[in-house]
């Protein structure tokens, strides 16, 4: 099959008030830069589904998971932490986008669709395994991740990690899994401001200077993650993809721009050539300044299909 689109009208249901950055209209943004771009008419769109219980728990608790449940509004909004608030919509949108992560994973191990998009919201990095924060309720990535290891029976699964912000939900959750690589750049001394000493033996995090711009960036790729990748060498590459270090996103101050986000999906998709046949799944994490986010989105995307010059 082609390549998947993952996402669904659930996803923009879930709001968080009238001026939080992490807004229903990120959606839509990057879905139309994909379909303006051309980049949709070479991928096979599907609804993500509901995640299961059973799935969650390989990355939460399941106190966690039934608590989050339990907290779900009937009307009005319910605060999780002093940025992460849940309308009657938030449940249902989280279980799509763990549900799309599992889904990406089926589709990418068993159909041959090689590469998934998930344009999906809330955003799953920063959950813990017992904890929300960070406009994240439950870890996408993770949840796809351990999918792939225990119901596809895959070895090796490594997480690339370039969102302005430290996945420090992700590490919680996979730190100390042999099964697992995870690599992370993000922006020094900036929320949830930890990764700068690794929690687990699998963790490669590379903590970068405000305003260092793309070289710094480009430079820890090649020194540090690509080394570890090539030894690990993986049957499948998760990708965290957040796009809030762009030059115009306030959310951060690393200042990259599309061009870095195409180079780093490129040493990406060359890993997933030579070690995983290609396979790749790419999750929507941050990204919040709407015109660079699409931009930068469809940069990625167009590498993962190939279409990069
Ligand atoms: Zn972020």
């Amino acid at each position: 099959m082609l390549p998947a689109y993952i996402s669904h009208p659930d996803c923009l249901k879930h709001a968080m008030g009238e001026h939080h950055p992490e807004c229903p209209e990120r959606i839509g943004a990057v879905s139309d830069m994909l379909l303006i771009k051309g980049l949709l008419d070479f991928m096979q769109p599907c609804e993500a589904p509901l995640a299961t219980e059973k799935q969650l728990a390989q990355a939460h608790s399941s106190l966690y998971i039934r608590s989050i449940a339990a907290q779900s509004p009937k009307q009005g909004t319910v605060q999780v932490d002093p940025d992460t608030s849940m309308n009657p919509h938030t449940y249902r949108a989280a279980l799509r986008a763990a549900g799309a992560a599992v889904l990406a994973t089926d589709l990418v191990l068993t159909e041959g669709a090689g590469t998934a998009f998930c344009n999906v919201r809330p955003p799953g990095h920063h959950a813990e395994y017992a904890a929300a924060g960070g406009f994240c309720f439950f870890n996408n990535v993770a949840v796809g991740i351990r999918h792939a290891l225990t119901v596809h029976g895959l070895e090796r699964v490594a997480l690339v990690d370039f969102d302005v912000h430290h996945g420090n939900g992700s590490e919680d959750i996979l730190r100390d899994d042999e099964r697992v690589l995870m690599c992370s750049i993000f922006e020094d001394k900036l929320y949830p401001f930890c990764g700068n000493t690794p929690r687990g033996a699998n963790m490669v995090n590379v903590a970068l200077p405000a305003r260092s711009g793309g070289e710094p960036m480009r430079q820890a790729v090649s020194e540090q993650w690509l080394p570890a990748l090539e030894r690990f060498r993986p049957q499948l590459i998760f990708i965290s993809a957040g796009f809030d270090g762009h030059r115009d996103d306030d959310m951060g101050n690393l200042g990259l721009v599309e061009a870095d986000y195409a180079w780093i999906a490129k040493q990406i998709v060359a890993v997933a050539a030579r070690h995983s046949q290609g396979r790749i799944v790419s999750c929507l994490e941050g990204g919040y300044e709407l015109s660079s986010l699409a931009r930068s989105a469809a940069a990625h995307v167009k590498v993962l299909l190939g279409m990069d010059d």
